[in-house]
């Protein structure tokens, strides 16, 4: 069960340390002088968390899952671009294994991971302080990922304009998918096995069950760093994200390859979701807040999510235009602009709303909103957006993954893969916040609850 931090943290102060929760006292003192611990110079035999709950299934799930998603990867683009992209179609249209390999897509994605680091180490935006942990301590980031972005589209008009032929990306996508999901699992395990020597308050707490598969799964380690390179926070929106938005660039230039030009849907596709990945670029300080960055330890299913999943599912609308074209009429290209648009409204008021709120509540814009106090002494908002649905976020999030389905038409189910699946991942996540926020608000939540009763679609759901 958690309980409340007690045991505060301050630079150069020897004290006992509180495990917030099981609420057990650890059998060490640690000395903090700053950031460093002493505790973080040897291998740590960590006390496991036996109570921490398990989630995505337990130890089952966490087995299971990174066999199944991998292979779901590779299954969803081999299917999408078949020229039936039937899902169901059996015996299904697997890739040899000789062409799930070239050493290009090895090349490409080194030199993509080092390209974005390096973008990522350049000293050039500000730089903001994450929430504070529980050793007492906040963590720096730099938030130059709209920089980064800008600065890669820059270098890629350069290399089509110099005749990089990106369209190939088409031909590469397997081979591609197949050395990211390879990083994927490199990086977990290294994130694994570095994890035994970070300090116990540097650990999530639900990583940390003694469980190696389960622990591997969530992530022992809360905010790994190699000196000041934060690994979640880089993968979380940099090489995953704008990855996933060249790929889609890739699928545009493959089309005018084939056809001359690109058609009106694939413009759609890629200027919807490029509007996406800019915005959550734009916003970048505002990941420092999230589920992801705040609560979840750094394993397989942020690397997996981040470097895998999402640059190669995201997109497979893109890549379903190449092989099954589409025309759309000025109106339905309209009425999907019109929906995407009012996506988008949702999804930035209610996400810029929240922020400011939490950053200052005092602020013009949000001080007029009606809330209610929790015990922690944070309010809740009970108006505004936040009065609508209790994740109005969510509500405009899926409108807009709507969008970017519907100009592949309604033939195929497959384009529609990525709105099927995020309603269940945010169904999902607004359950894990809620227990979350429950745990943490007690009563007021229930208040809240009974304020705003629905979670993500008024009178639905
Ligand atoms: P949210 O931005 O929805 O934040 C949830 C937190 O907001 C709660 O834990 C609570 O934290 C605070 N909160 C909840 N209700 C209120 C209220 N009434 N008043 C004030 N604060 C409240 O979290 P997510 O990280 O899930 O989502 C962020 C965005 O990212 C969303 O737009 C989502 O759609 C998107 N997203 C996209 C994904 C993708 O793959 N495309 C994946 C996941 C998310 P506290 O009180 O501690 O501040």
């Amino acid at each position: 069960m958690q309980t409340a931090c007690s045991g505060r943290n301050y630079a150069g102060v020897t004290f006992s340390v509180i495990n917030c929760d099981d609420d057990e006292r650890l059998p060490y003192n640690i000395t903090v002088s700053w950031w460093k611990t002493e505790a973080k110079m040897k291998p740590n035999k960590h006390k496991a968390l036996h109570s921490a709950e398990r989630e995505f299934g337990g130890t089952l799930g966490a087995t299971c899952i990174p066999v199944f998603l991998p292979l779901t990867v590779l299954y969803l683009l081999s299917v999408c671009r078949s020229p039936e992209a039937s899902v169901l179609q059996w015996p299904p249209p697997l890739t040899p294994a000789a062409h799930l390999w070239d050493p290009l897509a090895a090349v490409l994605v080194v030199g993509w991971i080092t390209l974005q680091s390096f973008l990522y180490l350049l000293p050039i935006g500000k730089v903001s302080e994450g929430l504070v942990l529980r050793d007492g301590s906040r963590l720096k980031y730099p938030i130059n990922g709209f920089h980064a972005l800008s600065i890669t589209a820059a270098l890629l008009i350069v290399c089509v304009l110099l005749g990089m032929p990106l369209g190939y990306l088409f031909e590469l996508i397997l081979p591609l998918a197949v050395c990211a999901i390879g990083l994927s699992y490199l990086l977990s395990m290294y994130l694994y096995i570095r994890s035994f020597w970070a300090p116990q308050l540097a650990l999530s707490l639900g990583g940390n069950t003694g469980n190696p598969l389960y622990d591997f799964f969530m992530g022992r380690e809360l905010n790994p760093r190699i000196g000041d390179f934060d690994l979640k926070y880089f993968c979380e929106l940099r090489p995953g994200l704008i990855g996933w938005v060249v790929i889609n660039l890739g699928m545009l230039m493959k089309e005018v390859e084939l056809r001359d030009s690109p058609s009106l849907a694939m413009l759609l596709v890629n200027g919807f979701q490029l509007l996406y990945v800019t915005d959550a670029l734009w916003n970048e300080e505002a990941v420092l807040t999230t589920m992801d960055i705040v609560h979840d330890g750094f394993g397989f299913m942020l690397a997996f999510g981040d470097l895998a999943w999402v640059p190669f599912t995201y997109g497979l609308q893109a890549m379903f235009l190449v092989v099954h074209p589409q025309s759309l009429s000025t109106l339905g290209a309209t009425g999907i602009i019109l929906l995407n648009g009012m996506g988008y409204f949702i999804f930035r008021k209610s996400n810029s709303q929240k922020n400011q709120f939490r950053r200052d509540p005092t602020h013009k814009s949000v001080e007029h909103l009606e809330t209610i106090a929790t015990a922690t002494g944070k309010r809740l908002l009970v108006s505004g957006w936040w009065g609508f649905v209790r994740h109005p976020n969510y509500l405009g999030d899926l409108l807009m993954a709507l969008a970017w389905s519907l100009p592949c038409g309604m033939s195929h189910i497959l384009p529609y893969f990525y709105v099927i699946y995020f309603t269940s991942l945010l169904i999902h996540r607004e359950a894990r916040d809620e227990k979350q926020c429950r745990a943490k608000y007690g009563l007021a939540w229930d208040t809240y609850c009974r304020r705003v009763p629905y979670r993500i679609i008024p009178f639905i759901y």
